[in-house]
């Protein structure tokens, strides 16, 4: 069948990854995995709310023959293109497991309120919100997110789920999201690093609404966690599988070393808003000028300048200031 994209694939025996299509995002694919087990299987993450997403969820399972009632669920982080799918493919049968910080931050963010007060938070870092209604339906957290909520079971550092010949050890490991795990199966040397480490994409790290106050911090923390362990195959989120996690745990540092001396001479010896610091930030992304840049994608970019410069402001070496509302930074 030339050229017709697979989307189901066994990675390892008896481990299979499910694409599922992310229609007009940047990231593209889901990878689902699906881990048969005897008694239990397990399945790793689930992909948007959205139609396409489920259709070829449903068939890639279908495809593997996967008794839904005997499948339980794990969700690596918070975000919808993760989590998304839950409530479409649990029943009371199905056990969902995911940490307790992100578990409550789903729940929470399915509340009018909570959106109300993330908008007013990114508004305080500069970011124009002159449309609030476009703003929020445009928001894939928003758009695409679980119809309800969902009574999840919590797991933490140590925890240890099996399916088949897998035992796979949750490792806590925040930044991309305050609650984001990693499961870590040791004596296979296999590591389901959700958006934490991703091949040739880095992730995206972002200030959290009444989140972590230096989640960069976090971020670089668990990458140095995770380069202890030992690892010979890395089976992201989104992408392709990584070979050499430890060579791009060095890349990523480097990455975000880089973009710490961008944003320093960005800021110069001026007063600016984040968002204004987001704005002359390169982005990896193809839009010609910032002014292109869809709105979902100007949040992420803002959200990431936040995380830059309150890392900074942490190791002082640049301020934060209030003025008329507004939070302002420069260098010190
Ligand atoms: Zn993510």
């Amino acid at each position: 069948m030339g050229g017709e994209l697979k989307i189901v694939e066994e990675k390892l025996p008896g481990i299979y990854v499910i694409k599922v299509p992310l229609p007009g995002n940047p990231l593209k694919t889901l990878n689902s995995y699906y881990i048969r087990g005897g008694d239990r299987s397990l399945l790793v993450d689930t992909g948007f709310n959205r139609e396409e997403c489920r259709t070829a969820l449903f068939k890639g399972l279908e495809s593997l023959g996967v008794s839904l009632v005997k499948t339980d669920i794990i969700i690596t982080h918070l975000h919808a293109d993760h989590c998304g799918l839950v409530t479409a493919v649990a029943s009371d049968k199905n056990t969902v497991y995911c940490s307790e910080v992100d578990s409550k931050r789903i729940n929470w963010s399915l509340s009018q309120n909570f959106w109300e007060e993330y908008f007013a938070f990114f508004g305080s870092y500069g970011f124009p919100v002159r449309d609030f209604s476009t703003a929020l339906f445009k928001h894939p957290a928003q758009k695409y997110n679980l119809d309800r909520e969902h009574d999840f079971s919590i797991v933490r550092e140590g925890d240890v789920l099996e399916a088949g010949d897998y035992r796979l050890v949750i490792v806590e490991t925040p930044g991309h999201t305050p609650g984001h795990i990693c499961l870590y199966e040791p004596d296979k040397k296999i590591l389901f690093s959700g958006d934490h480490i991703l091949g040739n994409i880095t992730p995206n790290i972002t200030m959290f609404y009444k989140g972590p106050p230096d989640p960069l911090d976090q971020y670089l923390q668990s990458l140095d966690k995770v380069d202890r362990l030992d690892i010979d195959l890395v089976l992201p989120g989104h992408r392709q599988v990584i070979k050499d996690v430890h060579q791009r745990i060095a890349e990523l540092k480097r990455h975000y070393e880089n973009r710490l001396i961008e944003v320093l001479v960005i800021l110069g010896d001026r007063v600016m808003s984040t968002f204004q610091v987001a704005s002359g930030i390169k982005w990896d992304l193809t839009y010609t000028s910032w002014d292109q840049f869809p709105m979902e994608q100007m949040l992420f970019a803002t959200g990431e300048a936040i995380s830059y410069l309150e890392h900074l402001r942490h190791q002082q070496k640049v301020r934060r200031f209030e003025h008329d509302g507004h939070l302002l930074f420069e260098r010190i």
